[in-house]
């Protein structure tokens, strides 16, 4: 395979597809198809999306979880599957059922007067405001409306809630929303912070979590690792993986993957 930009027509280009697979080709460049196109380097690699699973919730077959099998980075570990929840989170339908999914938890308990929401789940949290209204759950602020709220976050990745926020984290009770829970370090450090603003924390829901409770704190959620049949995750010394030589597929946060 030659290195940099190249032009390709004719047999060159159905070597080109033949060594790459016809499908991930034209996928990836669907100029393929009309025998011309500028490949990239990378074309001989697999695109991720093609180790995809999908796993439906036990709780609501309406929701699935998208799980790409591979080698990942994270910040603090490596991991054999990278659990996609692009769709769950901005995916206006799949949103609102998450919510509604999430509401059952809280039917009975607490009030709820903020959710503080974590990543990038603004969406879940606007319909899970809504959801819990329906759901008679009580908020003590005046005008009968919860507050979402997203936190900044500083060079540490501590929570920050400036004065205009404030008002609504202090003495308020707050519903935690994330997206993943795995080491319950995040957690773990949102409840430091929400609480060091005088917020007092009456629940945690994740979409996905590795386990039930977290910190003395019950993580609610749809999905956990009973869900994936093999997940795991090691720390970067011990990732039988790396120790294979196997290239990292991808890194990977809470807003998505970079494939490398
Ligand atoms: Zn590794």
């Amino acid at each position: 395979m030659p290195s940099g930009n190249v032009v390709l027509s004719g047999n060159a280009c159905r070597q080109v597809m033949s060594f790459c697979s016809a499908t991930h080709a034209v996928r990836r460049h669907p100029q393929l198809a009309t025998g011309t196109a500028q490949i990239p380097e990378k074309e001989d690699t697999m695109l991720l999306v093609d180790n995809e699973v999908k796993i439906p919730s036990k709780v609501n077959p309406k929701l699935t979880l998208r799980v790409l099998k591979g080698h990942f980075a994270t910040v603090h570990s490596h991991i054999n599957c990278y659990i996609d929840m692009t769709m769950l989170k901005y995916r206006q339908s799949e949103a609102e059922e998450v919510a509604k999914a999430m509401a059952n938890d809280y039917q009975y308990n607490k009030p709820i007067d903020t959710i503080v929401v974590t990543d990038g789940c603004e969406v879940i949290g606007a319909y899970l405001a809504d959801e819990l209204k329906k759901h008679g759950v009580m908020s003590l602020n005046t005008h009968d409306s919860l507050y979402v709220v997203t936190p900044e976050f500083g060079n540490g990745g501590q929570m920050i809630f400036r004065d205009n926020i404030q008002p609504m984290i202090r003495n308020k009770n707050i519903l935690l929303l994330l997206a993943s829970a795995t080491t319950g370090r995040t957690i773990a450090r949102a409840i430091e912070c929400i609480q060091y603003y005088g917020g007092i924390v009456q629940g945690v829901s994740s979409i996905f979590s590795a386990s039930g409770e977290i910190f003395g704190h019950e993580v609610h959620h749809i999905f956990d690792a009973s869900d994936i049949d093999d997940y795991q995750t090691f720390s970067q010394e011990n990732c039988p993986f790396c120790q294979k030589g196997q290239k990292i597929d991808a890194m990977v946060n809470s807003f998505g993957y970079s494939e490398l």
